[in-house]
């Protein structure tokens, strides 16, 4: 048995200030993907229970938006301390459901405990802006509001860290708050639930819901959830925004990714072999931020090829929790065999594998997802794989005699989550970050997180929305402007 998880675990919902068993007579395995161990069992929740949820969160908002913003992020400030001090139990619970490495579970909470800090700043944040005098005697100004029950749908691949990217804002700028996180990985948020719990917020403010698509779905019909988030693959990303518009409502969803990191010869070769392994390799690839293609100009193809290579084969693979292991397992055994399937398409359709790592034995491990670091070269454009979103431990290297050409490969990708540069020129940094057709950019820099008080923004089939998650961009997407226009009679014509 596990140091976090007692096995046979039956996944409870947050409703209303109260735990509770859901009615589904639908349960999905929760399996730790390195040791193929069943850890816990999630339901498949109904959406009758779903309409309980959003009834507590519209009951919730009544008082909750009345409630001073000073005193809102009261629980905030708490949340973060039981953060803090529950760090290592929290980020072994991420190894366990993931796979990712207990460093990086860490990491990912860091991200997480970043995002409560920033939104505890909600009462200068959400302060509108006003105009004396915009005729005679009249005053106006902007008032921000809160929206009133707000939804979000998270992945399988950040089980700590982007629910944070919404939770924190919405319920300080007075909204109530329904999550709902992927059914492959709900202990995290089931802990933090508990840890919530503990913080004094009112009853049906918070509320975790778990299941899947039937979830959803009550989520994006109902009239009183005014707002969704939503983090995962770009097919379901795209159906989320189109039913949530369908329904009226406010969506804000990211989806995919495939990013591209370009290495100019003139890169500090071993600054720039490090990062991007660790970008490529780190959390087994699965990172939305992940570079998984490399395209080299001029004399880097040959250094880069050969140095990245060398790095990716040392990398140590195993089971998360293990001292010294640098890279987990993929989420499921499905996601394995599509990840291994792929690299096959690649190595049939002309590229040439320099690191193979399909068929991985981990020694007591046999049953984990585990693939090893993959490097493919020369992928040809036409290739599948060039234009997939992989999402797992392959890089593809490509080749570019300048600049122009290397961006041409970005620009034929439909996705624009990251652009990556490496280089010691200040030029063509400054090209870089001009012409890169993504949102989020990274020189001399390997996964371009954006801080929490900055939008995550993807481009392209990487978001589809008008205002990202985190930083300001959160405050528009939570609250609704209000303007008033007030006539309170001219000082010069008033007798007192
Ligand atoms: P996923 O799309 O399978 O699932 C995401 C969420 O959607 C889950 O909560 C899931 O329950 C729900 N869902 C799944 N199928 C659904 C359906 N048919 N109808 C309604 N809801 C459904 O994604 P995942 O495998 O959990 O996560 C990996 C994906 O997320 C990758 O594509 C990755 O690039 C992407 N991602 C993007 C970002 C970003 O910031 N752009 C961040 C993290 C992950």
């Amino acid at each position: 048995m596990s140091e976090a998880i007692a096995t046979g675990i039956r996944v409870q919902n947050y409703i209303n200030g109260r735990w509770v068993e859901s009615t589904s007579s639908e349960w999905r395995d929760v399996i730790n993907p390195a040791t193929a161990e069943t850890i816990a069992q999630t339901p498949l929740t109904t959406a009758v229970e779903v309409v309980a949820a959003i009834e507590a969160a519209d009951t919730a908002f009544r008082a909750w938006r009345c409630t001073p913003p000073e005193d809102r992020i009261q629980p905030l400030f708490k949340l973060k301390q039981l953060l803090e001090d529950h760090v290592d139990e929290l980020g072994r619970i991420i190894t366990q459901e993931n796979g990712k490495t207990f460093a990086e579970g860490k990491g990912e909470l860091r991200r997480a405990i970043e995002n409560v800090e920033v939104a505890c700043g909600i009462p200068m944040m959400m302060q509108g802006y006003n105009l004396e005098d915009v005729a005679r005697g009249l005053d106006e100004m902007m008032i921000r509001q809160p929206l009133g029950v707000v939804a979000a749908i998270t992945p399988s691949n950040f089980p700590g860290m982007i629910p944070f990217w919404f939770l924190p804002y919405a319920i300080a700028t007075g909204n109530t708050f329904i999550l709902k996180p992927s059914e492959r990985v709900p202990l995290t948020m089931k802990r933090v639930f508990e840890l919530l719990d503990q913080t004094g917020l009112p009853k049906g403010v918070v509320n975790l819901v778990n299941g899947g698509k039937v979830v959803v779905d009550a989520l994006l019909d109902h009239p009183k959830v005014r707002a969704i988030s939503f983090v995962g693959s770009t097919p379901i990303a795209k159906y989320v925004y189109a039913r949530a518009g369908a329904n009226g409502k406010r969506a804000q969803c990211q989806g995919g990714a495939k990013n591209h990191v370009i290495v100019l010869p003139d890169a500090d070769m071993k600054m720039a072999t490090q990062i991007i392994n660790d970008s490529a390799f780190g959390c087994a690839g699965q990172r939305c931020l992940a570079v998984s293609v490399a395209v080299t100009i001029g004399e880097a193809q040959k250094s880069f090829r050969d140095s990245i290579t060398e790095a990716a084969a040392s990398l140590r693979v195993g089971n998360g929790l293990e001292e010294g292991v640098q890279m987990g397992p993929l989420i499921t055994p499905e996601s394995k065999s599509r990840v291994e399937s792929l690299i096959g398409i690649g190595e049939r359709e002309g590229a040439k594998v320099l690191l193979d790592g399909r068929n991985a034995k981990i020694l007591k491990h046999e049953s984990g997802n585990f693939v090893k670091p993959t490097i493919l070269d020369e992928v040809p454009a036409s290739s599948e794989l060039a234009d997939t979103e992989i999402f797992g431990p392959v890089l593809s290297l490509v080749h570019a005699r300048d600049m122009n050409e290397a961006l041409a490969f970005l620009e034929r990708s439909k996705y624009g989550n990251q652009a990556s540069l490496f280089t010691s020129s200040g030029a063509a940094a400054r090209q870089f970050r001009y012409e890169a057709p993504a949102g989020n950019i990274g020189i001399n820099i390997g996964v371009a997180a954006p801080m929490a008080y900055f939008p995550f923004s993807g481009w392209k089939d990487s978001f589809f929305g008008d205002m990202h998650g985190q930083g300001r961009d959160s405050i528009e997407f939570y609250t609704d402007k209000k303007v008033v226009i007030e006539r309170w009679g001219d000082l010069h014509s008033r007798k007192f």
